[in-house]
């Protein structure tokens, strides 16, 4: 580059710096207060005119950086990044339905609406209102998992990691657990059955072999010392070839038999067949208590649709005892997961309009020539913002639906598929644009495989497709 010959700039002298009384004084103040209070302002100017200093004794600054107006606008900038929320809403195009690092389940506008209710109003949240007496939490949606699960008791706290260590704690504390070694599975996020098992002052009893594990194995480990005998979802993992377990209703035979309680945690929380969707099979709650386990776990927020939580289901007296556990009093749930949990159970009641209001059901069931037209829509707009940099076409691909639910089960999808145009070096110039999407106001996050950006509209629900266009067509998208 030429050098062009810049005019000589005085640097700015200490005495430049405006006061901070100056600053707060003049009129381009008076709106960041009113928005952001003098507190604020002060310590956010105190910052700029120390860095002004400083800039100033190295002979770095210029008398116009140091003008009122500039130190306002960067001040004001300033506020602005630090008032900016953290947690953003964001487009989830990669094709995972229920993604743990994007939130999981989206709840149904009648669970919307139950919690602002309780947010913004005293509930009976341990009030029993035909007494007027202290109520227990769990009562609010006790009868609505029973009658859905087939249980005869159930209890809720913060997550399903939280459900297997409380039910750990309180059922085998300083006993063994027995479980096959084919289910030693960690969830990711450092959920390690070992580990957990661990830390709940349980000693766990392997059992089997990764990929064989019968009867016999349990049958023959069990002790005086034995304090349950559990079954571990493998969510995220598929074994398959010479592989053989036991199914829950032998390992609760043998428990029974033992006089030890069986426990199974199922991971997802599928409270119905989803075949009759159209969607791969899963082992419902239900189904597993009547296999003959004690007590299952599951998630709230992942199949089953709801807010996070952890659901422990089954015999009476077992729920009885976990309750009792004083862990129980640390992971137990706050208002809003119950005020959420409650219209998400009820829709369960409903099967015939499950798919249409319950979220996770309608994202996971949209209709193949729905999510196809939609990307054929989407095709030309997504074209003009990325301009002829990139090739965008619409294309058939396979969504997930995630948090481990069914990992070997992929479901057919469409969506956008966009190249570089230019030949080499395509790595480059897609990782760019795939995080230029991610820093659009409301970011979009894609999946980059086989050297394409892929956009996947499965969870690109149809009245939210507006807000996305908006923004592609914005100047600087
Ligand atoms: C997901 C999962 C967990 C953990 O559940 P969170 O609700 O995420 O705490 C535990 N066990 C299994 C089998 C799972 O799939």
């Amino acid at each position: 580059m030429a050098a062009i010959p810049q005019p000589a700039r005085a640097a700015a002298r200490l005495s430049d710096i405006p006061s901070v009384d100056r600053l707060l004084g003049d009129a381009g103040s008076a709106a960041l207060i009113a928005r952001h209070g003098r507190s604020q302002l002060l310590s956010a100017l105190r910052a700029l005119l120390s860095e002004a200093r400083e800039q100033v004794l190295r002979g770095q600054a210029s008398p116009e950086a140091l003008a009122v107006a500039t130190l306002l606008a960067q001040a004001r900038d300033r506020l602005a990044v630090a008032a900016r929320p953290r947690l953003q809403a964001v487009f989830n195009l990669t094709g995972t339905v229920l993604h743990t690092n994007l939130g999981r389940a989206l709840l149904p506008e009648a669970a919307i609406q139950a919690v602002v209710q309780a947010m913004q109003a005293p509930a009976n949240l341990e009030f029993n209102l035909a007494t007027g007496r202290r109520g227990d939490r769990d009562d609010l949606i006790g009868e609505l998992i029973c009658e859905l699960t087939g249980a005869e008791a159930a209890t809720v706290v913060n997550n399903n990691a939280a459900a297997v260590f409380l039910m750990l704690n309180a059922l085998a504390n300083r006993r063994e657990v027995i479980v096959s070694r084919g289910e030693l599975v960690e969830i990711g996020g450092a959920f390690r059955v070992p580990d957990i098992m661990q830390r709940a002052g349980a000693k766990l009893r392997e059992v089997g072999t990764t990929n064989r594990t019968h009867t016999a194995d349990y049958e023959q480990a069990i002790t005086a010392r034995t304090g349950l005998l559990m079954k571990v979802h493998c969510s995220n993992y598929a074994i398959s070839g010479f592989t053989h377990s036991v199914e829950v209703d032998a390992m609760a035979r043998i428990a029974r038999a033992a006089g030890i309680p069986s426990a199974v945690d199922l991971g997802s929380g599928t409270l119905l067949d989803l075949t009759q969707w159209g969607l791969p099979k899963e082992t419902t709650v239900r189904q597993t208590i009547e296999s003959g386990a004690d007590i299952v776990t599951f998630s709230g927020d992942k199949l089953l649709g709801g807010p996070q939580a952890g659901l422990l289901v089954g015999r009476r007296e077992l729920i009885q005892r976990i309750k009792k556990n004083p862990l129980k009093r640390a992971l137990r749930v706050g208002k809003l997961t119950l005020a959420a949990l409650e219209p998400v159970l009820q829709l369960y009641r409903d099967p015939e309009h499950l798919a249409q209001r319950l979220t996770t059901l309608r994202l996971l069931t949209r209709p193949m020539g729905e999510m196809r037209q939609q990307a054929l829509r989407l095709q030309a707009h997504v074209q003009q913002a990325v301009t002829r940099q990139y090739t965008v076409s619409a294309e058939p691909l396979f969504s997930q639906i995630g948090s481990g639910a069914l990992p070997v089960d992929q479901l057919p999808s469409y969506g956008l598929g966009i190249r570089s145009s230019g030949a080499g070096r395509g790595g480059k110039a897609l990782h760019a644009l795939e995080q230029r999407l991610r820093q659009l106001p409301r970011p979009v996050i894609g999946r980059i495989a086989q050297d394409t950006l892929w956009l996947d509209l499965r969870c690109l629900e149809p009245a939210d497709e507006a807000a996305f266009t908006a923004q592609l067509e914005a100047p600087d998208a």
